[in-house]
């Protein structure tokens, strides 16, 4: 096993030399020639039944190379068996809890909150037959049922940088799966698997294609696990298109630069920001206060790239006046996204609910990307302390505006 760096950049390519190739290539075919129809036969059943890969691939939606060597790296990144990957985040939520309570007729989940927006919504609606009650970390054993079908919860927690102790959780939820949404840790500073976490979920959309152009979605578990969510993906089509599984396998490579670079500036934002005087909370794992259980250096090897602060502003007032900054959801990119939870990711979240586990109306969250620190933090400042006039405005930010040509 080599070591973390080693494997972001190899992972998934063991079979490029024997092909003659450097890069891997994109596999578009959405059916392959089978000569002898009989063996074919073979190879659907052995994907239908949950393979990782067939004598031949059959049809696209049964099994990619392209996805496959993506899924090969992730999982060596993750230490686990296998991974298995979907055409979007939610796509991978929605695997997970139709193989763990769908599957299992165990339609009961304990969820501890704040997860993602969409999560707690997909929870909470019933849309898969399933009920949803929300703990806290020290909670869950009492929380669960003979009908819980599995945990969720997300370390550090979006949006408000919550860092639940999985090793806790695990012991808590006991013969239950749990499954730790991986997405803002990374495997880089974060491997869930190695304490007891039966699924770790990943948005590829933010950290691990890490460009802001590709949607995708990856679930890291033992081979055993990795069956069932193939079959689900197989039957229900929620497959990553092999575009998708070439960007996020490209991701992987610069992924703990990234993280490194990133995560350096967002340690210094956080600590800037917690001295501005129109910043209120500044929520981020580096800062005194946000480790209480003794996670970083532990369960968490960094500290990650994304923060949270409550403003004494106007939250769309200090948004608008951004220059650099990109006003947008989605996070982990090269460049610095910033958003209101309350108004955005989190908007279906009922605001009692949201309240109450952590996430005031008034925080705006940051993913804090590769650009100058300083150019960042000028950035910030102005649009913090409303020194930008409405002329500044006028001249240079709808000029810029129309010159890109949005309106
Ligand atoms: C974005 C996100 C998701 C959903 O992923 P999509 O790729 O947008 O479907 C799930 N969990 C977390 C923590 C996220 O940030």
């Amino acid at each position: 096993m080599t070591r973390l760096r080693t494997t972001a950049v190899h992972g998934g390519r063991g079979d490029l030399a024997a092909l003659g190739v450097h890069a891997p290539p994109i596999d578009l075919s959405t059916t392959y020639p089978i000569p002898d129809q009989a063996e074919g036969g073979l190879a659907l059943q052995a994907l239908a039944e949950g393979a990782a890969h067939a004598a031949s691939p059959v049809y696209s939606r049964l099994h990619n190379p392209t996805v496959a060597r993506f899924e090969e790296a992730l999982a060596a990144l993750e230490h686990t068996g296998a991974a298995v990957a979907f055409g979007s985040g939610m796509a991978a939520v929605t695997a997970v809890v139709q193989a763990a309570c769908v599957l299992t007729s165990k339609p009961h989940v304990v969820a501890i909150r704040p997860v993602y927006g969409g999560t707690d919504h997909l929870l909470s609606s019933g849309l898969l037959g399933v009920r949803t009650t929300y703990a806290t970390a020290d909670r869950v054993a009492d929380a669960i049922t003979p009908d819980t079908g599995l945990v969720v919860l997300e370390t550090p927690a979006n949006p408000n940088l919550d860092l639940v102790d999985i090793a806790r959780v695990v012991a808590g939820a006991g013969a239950v799966p749990v499954m730790v949404d991986n997405t803002f840790a990374t495997p880089v500073l974060q491997n869930p698997a190695t304490l007891g976490a039966t699924y770790v979920l990943h948005s590829g959309t933010k950290y691990l294609g890490g460009h802001g152009d590709v949607l995708g979605g990856v679930v890291a578990c033992s081979d055993d696990h990795a069956k069932a969510l193939r079959q689900i993906r197989i039957i229900t089509g929620a497959v990553l298109h092999p575009l998708g599984g070439y960007l996020l396998h490209r991701g992987l490579a610069t992924l703990p630069l990234r993280i490194e670079a990133s995560q350096r500036s967002a340690v210094e934002l956080a600590r800037r920001l917690s001295g501005h005087p129109s910043v209120g909370l500044v929520r981020h794992p580096s800062l005194p206060g946000a480790d209480p259980h003794g996670l970083v250096g532990t369960q968490l090897r960094g500290t990650g790239a994304v923060l949270a602060f409550t403003t004494r502003e106007d939250p769309t007032a200090v948004v608008r006046r951004l220059r650099l900054v990109t006003p947008a959801v989605s996070l982990g990119s090269v460049d610095t996204l910033i958003e209101h939870p309350a108004a955005l990711t989190h908007r279906l979240v009922p605001a009692d609910d949201r309240r109450a586990c952590d996430v005031p109306d008034d925080m705006l969250r940051l993913s804090v990307g590769l650009e100058d620190v300083e150019d960042l933090w000028e950035d910030l400042e102005q649009a913090l302390s409303g020194e930008c006039d409405r002329d500044y405005i006028k001249t240079s930010s709808s000029r810029s505006r129309a010159l890109a040509g949005s309106h």
